[in-house]
């Protein structure tokens, strides 16, 4: 751990351990043209960081939701090719032409905006065409893409770099409506139109490029395997794979407690006898769930310790039972210490919910460090 400790948590990213996993992704890939999803704060990894890391370990492209995210990205030096995927309004358009950023064409409606908007603008607009397979959120639907591609083609400021979709049940290997939305997308790919046309076709998250290699196609999106997050049954398909993002914190206080003692807001927790206590100061104010309350762990010295009480804004307590502790030792809330560890997927399935939502919602709070 660091000597300078500014605030009293640290989030760790291992940009080796990255790297690694984008090399891995990458080889994994083949052929097919690797685009690395970054939006949100990069899963709450660092946008600006990951992305360099992701640019030096050679991705062809990168994705964010909005054109905020980037134009930090060009603001910070990425060169590398980014598109982005969610929707802009009229008033964004000569940012997006201005920083580079390839952008989304879901609609004629959208086109035509962008045509006016483009008035005597020297750089062409590089857009991808949104086709909706089934996901009912953004694009085209198979019998429109056609004519909106004919659409952009014959607007000047436009070139169309490729044509994409989403897949909306692609963890689940065995749901039928994968065949159909693949159908719909190899339909469109099919269509005359499109021949000997030097387009980039992707569909494939990262569920998508593990349960279904046939559509890793020109190109492939997946995010949340590079950030080192591998279902446990293909652990073992993709043995170098590991999460690079580690949660960790020092005891702030220990203190011995009577039986029969409440602890925290609302005495959720009370002593079943004589034990100790200790503080983490790290709380949901940072983004560290509450409903991790009464059922999350915590690591220290090698072991796993439960969370006692209700987790407050800023702190929460650990019951340690008879062990030793020191106010400063180090305490490991997501990762690795010895042989233990907690993975981001069982703090996901204590909070219900999914690994992607509790990395997204560690805040600038707490501060991310960098291991090279
Ligand atoms: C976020 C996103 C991805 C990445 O999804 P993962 O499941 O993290 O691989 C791919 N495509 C689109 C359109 C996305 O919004």
């Amino acid at each position: 751990m660091k000597e300078s400790y500014p605030h009293p948590a640290q989030i760790e990213i291992d940009l080796v351990q990255f790297k690694k996993n984008v090399s891995l992704v990458k080889q994994y890939l083949g052929e097919t043209k690797f685009c690395l999803p970054v939006k949100a704060n990069a899963y709450g990894h660092g946008l600006i960081e990951m992305s360099k890391a992701a640019e030096e370990a050679g991705v062809d492209m990168l994705a964010v939701a909005h054109l905020h995210e980037g134009m930090m990205l060009r603001r910070s030096g990425i060169k590398v090719p980014i598109l982005v995927l969610g929707a802009f309004h009229e008033d964004q358009v000569l940012d997006l032409i201005q920083y580079d950023l390839q952008f989304t064409i879901s609609s004629r409606y959208k086109a035509d905006l962008v045509h006016a908007r483009h008035g005597s603008e020297k750089k062409k607009c590089l857009v991808h065409l949104e086709l909706d397979t089934g996901m009912q959120r953004t694009g085209v639907r198979e019998s429109s893409l056609p004519h909106l591609y004919q659409h952009v083609k014959s607007l000047s400021c436009f070139d169309v770099v490729g044509i994409y979709s989403h897949l909306a049940v692609a963890d689940e290997k065995e749901h039928p409506f994968n065949e159909e939305q693949q159908n719909r997308f190899q339909e469109v790919m099919n269509h005359p139109l499109f021949k000997g046309e030097p387009l980039l076709w992707h569909i494939a998250n990262s569920s998508g490029i593990v349960n279904f290699p046939n559509l890793h196609l020109q190109m492939a999106r997946p995010a949340l395997i590079t950030f080192g997050y591998v279902p446990e049954h293909l652990k073992e398909k993709f043995p170098g794979i590991k999460p690079c993002f580690s949660l960790k914190s020092r005891i702030a206080y220990f203190k011995v407690v009577e039986e029969g003692e409440g602890i925290s807001y609302g005495h959720t927790y009370h002593t079943k006898s004589e034990t100790r206590i200790i503080t983490i100061p790290v709380g949901y104010g940072d983004g560290f769930r509450r409903a991790l309350s009464n059922c999350g762990s915590i690591l220290h010295r090698g072991k796993r310790y439960p969370i006692v009480g209700a987790i407050c804004m800023d702190q929460f307590m650990c019951d340690i039972g008879s062990n030793e502790a020191y106010v400063g030792d180090e305490v490991v809330l997501i990762g690795c210490q010895g042989a233990e560890e907690i993975q981001m997927e069982e703090i996901a399935s204590l909070c219900d919910t999914i690994p992607y939502e509790i990395l997204c919602q560690f805040n600038e709070r707490i501060p991310r460090v960098y291991l090279r």
